[in-house]
C-alpha cells in the first residue's frame, strides 16, 4: 500500500479529503477549528514536496442543494492563514476542472461543499424513502455518483483520504473516487492513519489485560461494539445509563433509572457470553441518584439493585469506581467510549472524572496504551484537561464505533483494497 511518506509530490496535484465539518456561529464564524488543525500535517507534507493541493469536504447536511450556510467559503480565509497560502475557491465542486488544471506547485485549491450534489452520498435527492420510486431514483443515483466521483478524479494525478469522521460512508470523494486511481497513486493521509493505528493497536495488536469501558445512555446503540469486545478483551466495564438495563434484567430494582425494556434479553446474552468467553464483567455496586434529571437535584448514594422509587442513577459510587480503578490500573491496553454518568451536571461529573483520570495514570505511569472515542467521552477527557495523557483520542465518533464493532470502513477498504 503506498503511504503520505513515501510518496513524493513534486509536481503532482493532489485531490484531498479532508473533513472541514467545522462548527459556525450565526455569523459564519468557526468557533472549533480542531477539524482544520488535524488535517494540516497531511496538507504541509504535500506543498513541502512541491505539489499542488486540491482540497475537498462537506459542510453540515444540505442535501443534495446549494445553501449559503453550509458554503465552504467561509473557512477559505482560516485555512489560507493555516497553510500560509493565498487559497483559491472553486464555488462548484464539478466544475473546477479548469481552477485545477491552472494550479501550480506550491497553489491550493478549496472545491465548495460535496453535499451540494446528491451524487455526493449517493442518496436521491427530494423524494422520500417510501415513495414506490426510491428504489429506482437510488439506483440511478449510484451511476451518477460513479460519474461525479470520476468528475472529482480528474483534477488531480493522486488522492488522499484524511477525512476520518467519514471513514464509514461509502460517499463518492471518500471511497468511490478511489477506483479512480491505481493503487500507487492513492493513500490514507497523516490523520487517518494515526486513527487506523490507534483501532489496530486495541482490536488487533492489544497487549493483555485488555479493558473496555464502555458507558453512556443507550445499550441499543453500543450492543454491537460489545458484541466485538467479548472476544477480545478480558475486562469489560459497563457503566452509565446503560448499565441500569443490565441491573434490571437480572431482577434488580432501578427506581427511574435511565433504561431499555426491550433490551433486557441482549443485556442477560451479553452477561452469559462474557461468562462463557472469561471475560470479567463488571457492573456498577451503587450508584449516586438524584431525585430529579437536574444539577441541582438531592443526591443520595443507593444499592444498584436496590434504588428507591422517584429516584435515578445519575453517577458512578465510589465503591463502584474503587472496582474500576483496580481493573483498570492493571490494564495494558484500554478502550475508553461513554461517560459513566451524567456528567454534563457538574453535580453528576465526578464519576467521569474520574475514570478518566485512571485512563491517564494507567497510560502515563503504567505504559498502557489507551484510546478514548466517541463523543462525549472524548468531551470528558478534554473537559478533565486530559486529552494529552492518554495515547490517543479519536476524532471520528461514528467511525470509530463501526470500526469496533468489526465493521469494515469503506474510506479505508478503498485504498488499502480489501
Ligand atoms: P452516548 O452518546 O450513548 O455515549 O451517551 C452519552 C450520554 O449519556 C451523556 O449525555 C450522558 O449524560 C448520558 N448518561 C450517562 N450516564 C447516564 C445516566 N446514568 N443517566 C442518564 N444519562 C446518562
Amino acid at each position: 500500500m503506498m503511504t503520505i511518506d513515501k510518496f513524493n509530490f513534486a509536481g503532482k496535484k493532489a485531490i484531498v479529503r479532508v473533513d472541514f465539518n467545522v462548527p459556525l456561529d450565526e455569523n459564519g464564524k468557526i468557533t472549533d477549528d480542531t477539524r482544520i488543525r488535524g488535517a494540516l500535517p497531511t496538507l504541509k507534507k504535500i506543498l513541502a514536496d512541491g505539489g499542488a493541493l486540491i482540497i475537498m469536504s462537506h459542510m453540515g447536511k444540505p442535501k443534495g442543494k446549494v445553501n449559503a450556510k453550509y458554503s465552504l467559503s467561509q473557512v477559505v480565509d482560516a485555512v489560507s492563514e493555516k497553510l500560509g497560502v493565498k487559497v483559491q475557491f472553486a464555488p462548484d465542486c464539478a466544475k473546477a476542472s479548469d481552477a485545477a488544471a491552472a494550479l501550480k506547485p506550491g497553489e491550493v485549491l478549496l472545491l465548495e461543499n460535496l453535499r451540494f450534489y446528491g451524487e455526493e452520498e449517493g442518496k436521491p435527492v427530494g423524494i422520500d424513502k417510501e415513495d414506490p420510486a426510491y428504489e429506482a431514483a437510488k439506483k440511478e443515483m449510484k451511476g451518477k455518483q460513479k460519474e461525479f466521483a470520476k468528475t472529482l478524479a480528474s483534477y488531480a494525478d493522486c488522492y488522499v483520504n484524511d477525512a476520518f469522521g467519514t471513514a464509514h460512508r461509502k460517499h463518492a470523494s471518500t471511497a468511490v473516487i478511489a477506483d479512480y486511481f491505481d493503487a500507487d497513486n492513492k493513500m490514507l493521509g497523516y490523520l487517518m492513519e494515526k486513527e487506523v493505528n490507534a483501532i489496530d493497536n486495541v482490536l488487533k495488536n492489544a497487549k493483555h489485560p485488555f479493558t473496555a469501558i464502555i458507558g453512556g445512555s443507550k445499550v441499543s446503540s453500543k450492543l454491537a461494539v460489545i458484541k466485538n469486545l467479548l472476544d477480545k478483551v478480558d475486562n469489560l466495564i459497563i457503566g452509565g445509563g446503560m448499565g441500569f438495563t443490565f441491573i434490571k434484567a437480572q431482577g434488580g430494582k432501578i427506581g427511574d433509572s435511565l433504561h431499555e425494556d426491550d433490551l433486557m434479553p441482549e443485556a442477560l446474552n451479553v452477561i452469559a457470553a462474557a461468562k462463557e468467553k472469561g471475560v470479567n464483567l463488571s457492573l456498577s455496586v451503587a450508584t449516586v441518584a438524584g431525585d430529579k434529571f437536574a444539577n441541582d437535584a438531592n443526591r443520595q448514594t443507593v444499592d444498584i439493585y436496590n434504588i428507591p422509587d422517584g429516584w435515578e442513577g445519575m453517577d458512578a459510587s465510589d465503591e463502584s469506581l474503587a472496582n474500576w480503578k483496580e481493573i483498570i490500573m492493571k490494564s495494558k491496553t484500554i478502550l475508553w467510549n461513554g461517560p459513566v454518568g451524567v456528567f454534563e451536571f457538574e453535580n453528576f461529573a465526578h464519576g467521569t472524572g474520574e475514570i478518566a483520570k485512571y485512563v491517564a495514570e494507567a497510560t502515563q505511569k503504567n505504559g498502557a496504551y489507551s484510546l478514548v472515542g466517541g463523543g462525549d467521552s472524548v468531551a470528558a477527557v478534554n473537559k478533565f484537561g486530559l486529552a494529552d495523557k492518554v495515547s490517543y483520542v479519536s476524532t471520528g465518533g461514528g467511525a470509530m464505533l463501526e470500526a469496533i464493532e468489526g465493521k469494515t470502513l469503506p474510506g479505508v477498504a478503498a485504498i488499502k483494497g480489501e
